[in-house]
């Protein structure tokens, strides 16, 4: 009989180099595999997992919408859609939403509402979008196109033409690309998937003020960075500025596949009836996991929290001789290694209990925002004991 991997790995296609771990069960910020090992997940399934594993209120909610009604189309209303809609744009201070089922849709979304909003307005030839040099935006053909880096634009040609890189934090090479085909620029406050890179406050007061002045809309994709990840509800509010549209997905609704696109007041109309959707969004179970973060999130202390475990992280690996520089916001984090690699440093550490993400050539940490400090205590002194071997 097939054991669980060779029947993953004989029945799913191979579009992932995997660790041989089996996760079965968790709690809080602890996974259990198969075989009944324990590990410390600091990184909650790519920041999706907000709240950790199965969070009580958080499954409560969950299970008693997949009881009440799992999905309706989008013919019809549901009140949790009507409430998460609702706290999501008040929290976050935009008019509306869309609602996807992941980050590459959200960022669908976004470019197809910056394209129809300049069409309205412009006419056609107005249709470009600068996104930056080394982010990330997604799989699908428009967001591969739009992710700015060369080892995503392989093997699917042709992609989306309308698609131009700047180089992040160079205002002249922004300034010499923003000419009149251009009706969006889309930005990561942090850099993900790039290497957990913020941006120059420099840089970014520099789109906003040349986006404001040519009437070109500001994207923030704030599909890693956003819900508390960095220690503010949107990473936007470090840099203080407000982006025309914001895109959610990641930690929104605590690992219950959900993506969203906000726009504030101007851009609230552009998307008519008939001119997007999606059979999945808004589903009714990922509106209630996401109500269930958001209500937890937006509680009080929680976001000073997430603060204060960062400072302890980072004084915690300042401590340690191998750790070159540390980088990132809040408990998006990523850690520059003096001799070693990062990736078997990975692997080591899921030997001994330590779940652990890459960004690049760093370690990076994206923690349940609810992570206890015994567990941090625990986990840190894995990741310590491993770099200093
Ligand atoms: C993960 C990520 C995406 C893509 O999200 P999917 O849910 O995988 O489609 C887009 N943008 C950023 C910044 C991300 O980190």
């Amino acid at each position: 009989m097939l054991n669980t991997i060779e029947k993953f790995d004989s029945s799913v296609m191979q579009t992932y180099g995997r660790f041989p771990l089996v996760m079965d069960n968790g709690r809080g910020v602890e996974a259990t595999d198969e075989n009944g090992k324990k590990y410390i997940d600091l990184g909650s399934g790519i920041g999706t997992n907000s709240l950790g594993y199965c969070d009580e209120k958080w499954a409560d909610a969950v299970c008693a919408q997949v009881r009440a009604v799992q999905h309706t189309s989008n013919y019809y209303y549901t009140k949790i859609q009507a409430d998460f809609a609702d706290m999501l744009c008040k929290t976050a201070g935009f008019s509306r939403v869309f609602f996807g089922n992941s980050g590459a849709e959200a960022n669908e979304c976004a470019i197809k509402l910056a394209r129809k909003y300049s069409f309205d307005k412009y006419g056609k030839g107005r249709h470009t979008i600068i996104t930056l040099v080394n982010s990330f935006h997604g799989r699908t053909i428009a967001t591969l196109s739009a992710t700015g880096q060369d080892v995503f634009h392989n093997y699917f040609f042709p992609f989306l033409e309308g698609f131009v890189h700047v180089t992040a934090n160079d205002i002249d090479d922004l300034k010499a690309k923003l000419d009149d085909t251009v009706c969006a620029v889309m930005i990561e406050y942090v850099q993900g998937e790039g290497g957990v890179n913020a941006l120059d406050q420099d840089f970014v007061d520099a789109v906003f003020d040349m986006c404001a002045e040519k009437d070109v809309l500001v994207i923030a994709d704030e599909v890693q960075t956003g819900i508390g990840r960095t220690g503010k509800f949107l990473a936007g509010e470090w840099f203080d500025h407000k982006a025309d549209i914001v895109t959610l997905a990641k930690g929104l609704a605590g690992g219950v596949p959900i993506g969203a696109c906000l726009a504030s007041e101007k851009y609230a109309d552009v998307l008519t009836k008939g001119t997007h959707g999606s059979t999945f969004g808004g589903n009714p179970i990922a509106c209630a996991g996401g109500k269930a973060v958001l209500e937890r999130v937006v509680s009080e202390g929680f976001l000073d929290n997430v603060l204060a475990k960062s400072e302890y992280i980072k004084k915690e690996l300042e401590k340690i001789d191998e750790v070159e520089s540390i980088s990132g916001l809040g408990l998006m984090i990523g850690i520059t290694l003096k001799t070693k690699n990062a990736a078997e440093v990975v692997k080591e550490a899921l030997d001994r209990g330590l779940l652990l993400l890459t960004a690049k050539d760093k370690v990076r940490l994206l923690p349940p925002l609810t992570i206890e400090m015994d567990d941090l205590r625990n986990g840190l002194r894995i990741l310590k004991q491993i770099l200093e071997e």
